[in-house]
């Protein structure tokens, strides 16, 4: 058999002390009995300070607070409680240290209020307190980091819009949305012009920087909540314009044109300009004849195919 420690106190003393969470006990009229050495350091207030002291005159804040009533819960209904992380995280005025102290950003806690139940004494009370800082930091910077992907996965590495992907999606969503409203829906195929050439002669770098003006030109255009401007694919764009008729996505793909132009971006080889110019298809389909994806962007296709044989740097649409 094992011996029994001679001074069993002093042994749960040190236990006590040696504990990597706070304890604290309170008696049956909520005076505090033991106060633990993880307690004093965090709350910078000594044992000595604390013991025989009503709790919640230490803590004039945390009364009627739910620490409150799951202290009464234990203490007159022999009711443990485990309190909620996502309601409270910081009830106690505990710190992690100094400068944390200093910049008053309390400890995150985990705290589980227990009744206690000693042979010929009233109830009392255990409090536990554990520091769930690191976690909670490490929860955080998940969430942060998954949302981070989740918008880099509909975003376009290059020039910061919308990817194909999210373009998909946003279709599929606005064809629904149009039929059930009853609305029409536009879309805007849009090419920049000769821009193999202009690869060619500025070199691939440049031409990146191009592909970000342009995109950045394109998306400023767009006011409206759901209008969305993606990156189709190499140097091609699509625009939808949910609510647009015909009238009002042509006039839109014109003023999208005229902007890009107006970039004034030198290029000495495009052939028909003396600077970067984009093409644009434009199709509108209204509530009743919207089908698949496909169908719209392959009207937009077309409608953009006969405006690079126009001449190119102009609007086209398309004509079934
Ligand atoms: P067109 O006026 O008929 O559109 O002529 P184009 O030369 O623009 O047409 P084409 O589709 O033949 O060439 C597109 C070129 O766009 C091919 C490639 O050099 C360039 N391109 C595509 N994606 C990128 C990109 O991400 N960065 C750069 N710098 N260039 C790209
Ligand atoms: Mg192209
Ligand atoms: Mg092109």
């Amino acid at each position: 058999m094992m011996a029994a420690p001679e001074n069993r106190l002093g042994m749960l003393d040190s236990v006590l002390a040696a504990m990597n969470m706070g304890t604290v006990v309170l008696d049956h009229t909520r005076r505090v009995l033991v106060w633990n050495r993880w307690m004093a350091l965090h709350s910078a207030l000594a044992a000595e300070a604390v013991i025989g002291e009503d709790f919640f005159s230490l803590f004039p804040d945390l009364a009627g607070k739910r620490i409150d009533s799951a202290v009464t819960q234990a203490l007159r209904d022999n009711f443990p409680s485990v309190l909620s992380q996502t309601l409270h995280k910081a009830p106690f005025a505990l710190y992690v240290n100094d400068a944390a102290r200093d910049a008053d950003e309390r400890m995150q806690q985990a705290v589980a209020v227990t009744p206690l139940t000693v042979a010929g004494a009233a109830r009392m009370c255990l409090i536990q307190i554990t520091d769930v800082s690191v976690a909670v930091t490490r929860e955080r910077l998940l969430r942060d980091q998954a949302l981070e992907l989740r918008s880099q996965s509909y975003s376009d590495g290059l020039t910061g819009i919308a990817n194909r992907r999210h373009f998909d999606v946003a279709m599929e969503k606005e064809i629904r949305r149009a039929k059930r409203a009853g609305t029409p829906l536009s879309l805007l195929m849009i090419d920049i012009d000769s821009f193999k050439a202009y690869n060619d002669h500025y070199g691939h770098q440049q031409g990146d920087d191009t592909l970000i003006k342009v995109a950045g030109a394109l998306a400023r255009l767009l006011q409206r909540p759901l209008d969305l401007i993606a990156r189709y694919g190499g140097e091609e764009f699509a625009v939808v314009l949910p609510e647009m008729d015909t009238a009002q996505s042509l006039a839109m793909a014109e003023t999208m044109r005229a902007a890009v132009a107006a970039l004034a971006i030198p290029h000495a080889k495009a052939g028909h300009a003396d600077h970067v110019t984009i093409s644009i298809g434009v199709a509108t389909h209204d509530a009743a004849h919207l089908s698949e994806i496909a169908h719209l962007v392959g009207a937009a296709d077309r409608a953009l195919y006969s405006a690079k044989h126009g001449g190119r740097n102009r609007v086209a649409m398309h004509a079934d």
